[in-house]
């Protein structure tokens, strides 16, 4: 959709339409969300600005960005957009995770996937996968792509987490010598839900994060001067210091939810979008984030914050938009990406 297109869409309602407070429901490993009763196609706002993103150092780094199998999941479509074409429909989705290369040597993993040994997950998500509500395909894990890519996982420096939904922390204890970073508040959810749930039910537990909490370093907190405005982003973290990758706050999908931008050349970036959004007709305004009710009646969304998370859409629509050729957008679960993008995956690169 462009130009013409967009002064056609709808004003946004986001905000407008309150309903119920939602009850916190335990039949989906997303919170349930403090959703409008309405919700609406998510049109664009473009703010022009005179900065954007910016231009390259004269002697830039750039990072060199690959893409890794870590595991399938099946989407039921109707949870993920609105209108769905298939009420019916369940895709399975990949979940990816990339690797990158600082020239400095740094070998970096954003995200872990799917872990293959999933009795080792929480119980609440094991009791599903046995029950047969939660479906997923491990055939080959981050840890089998890194090294069918030709890398020792060992080599493997830092690790990038982008949220601690299951279908991201894969294994955390894979790569051993690696830094782990996890984004604001995240320690958090882990901490608060140990106390106010059920043990039992809870989903945020100790399993989803490396057993040697030496390793695990979360991101400076938001109100941190380290975060700074970056194109459309209120919040970046210039993880080397040298705008070759940073880290962006992306609340909405989940307290700690970042995303990755990725300077893979001159003037060419590639945006990880992580859980922003699911389905590519999201972000082209075609379909709405779903609400829906579970077979108890409660409202339900992917997102823990569905109001921030369509903000955040917004503003990764901007990117695009301002971007044009120079900015590729890649979402976490991307229908098709696997199978479109096989050349980018360890050793191939985005380049
Ligand atoms: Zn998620």
């Amino acid at each position: 959709m462009r130009s013409a297109e967009i002064e056609q869409m709808p004003q946004p309602m986001i905000g407008q339409v309150t309903g119920p407070t939602p009850e916190v429901g335990d039949a989906n490993p997303f919170k349930t969300a403090n959703a409008p009763q309405n919700h609406i196609r998510i049109s664009r706002s473009i703010n022009m600005s005179t900065s954007f993103l910016p231009p390259d150092s004269p002697n830039q780094p750039y990072i060199t960005l690959s893409a890794l199998d870590a595991g399938y999941l099946w989407l039921p479509e109707r949870e993920f957009v609105d209108p769905c074409k298939d009420p019916e429909a369940i895709h399975k989705a990949p979940s990816l995770a990339f690797f990158l290369v600082h020239p400095n040597g740094t070998n970096l993993v954003y995200d872990l996937g799917i872990r293959k040994d999933w009795e080792n997950y929480p119980p609440v998500f094991v009791e599903r996968v046995r029950g047969g509500t939660r479906r997923i395909d491990v055939t080959k894990d981050v840890r089998d792509s890194v090294v069918a890519g030709g890398v020792d996982p060992d080599d493997v420096n830092v690790v990038v987490v982008s949220h601690i939904h299951y279908d991201h922390t894969g294994n955390p204890n894979q790569f051993p010598n690696a830094k782990y970073h996890v984004g604001p508040g995240s320690l958090e959810l882990i901490e608060e839900s140990v106390k106010t749930e059920d043990p039992q039910e809870n989903w945020f537990r100790d399993e989803l994060i490396p057993d040697n909490k030496a390793r695990i370093h979360q991101l400076p907190p938001y109100s941190s001067s380290e975060w700074k405005p970056l194109g459309p982003f209120s919040k970046a973290f210039d993880y080397f210091s040298d705008g070759s990758f940073y880290l962006i706050d992306s609340t909405g999908h989940l307290p700690g939810h970042i995303n990755g931008l990725v300077r893979i050349g001159p003037n060419r970036f590639v945006y990880l979008a992580s859980d922003s959004c699911h389905f590519t007709s999201i972000l082209s305004g075609e379909c709405a984030i779903a609400i829906w009710n579970d077979d108890k009646g409660n409202q339900k969304c992917v997102h823990s914050d569905v109001k921030a998370a369509e903000a955040h859409v917004r503003r990764i629509q901007e990117l695009r938009d301002r971007g044009g050729e120079n900015v590729e957008i890649v979402l976490a679960h991307e229908l098709g990406w696997d199978v479109k993008h096989r050349a980018r995956f360890l050793p191939g690169t985005f380049l």
